[in-house]
């Protein structure tokens, strides 16, 4: 059955590669968007630069 997405529809249960689970993502005048939950739309870029680095240093621990 096909999926027909309606402008009230804001967001759609689909298949996410990176989470490997069905995510929601963002649904905008009938186009998918964005998986909504690896990925928070509300982070700055400001914010992810911050958890990058904050993951990178959970990898690499400090040698000083
Ligand atoms: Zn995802």
């Amino acid at each position: 059955m096909a999926e027909h997405f309606t402008r009230a529809t804001e967001s759609t249960l689909k298949w996410c590669g990176r989470c490997h689970r069905h995510t929601k993502h963002a649904v905008s005048d009938g186009r998918e968007g964005r998986c909504l939950e690896h990925d928070a739309p509300r982070e700055t870029r400001k914010q992810q630069q911050a958890r990058e680095k904050r993951e990178r240093e959970s990898r690499e621990p400090k040698l000083f």
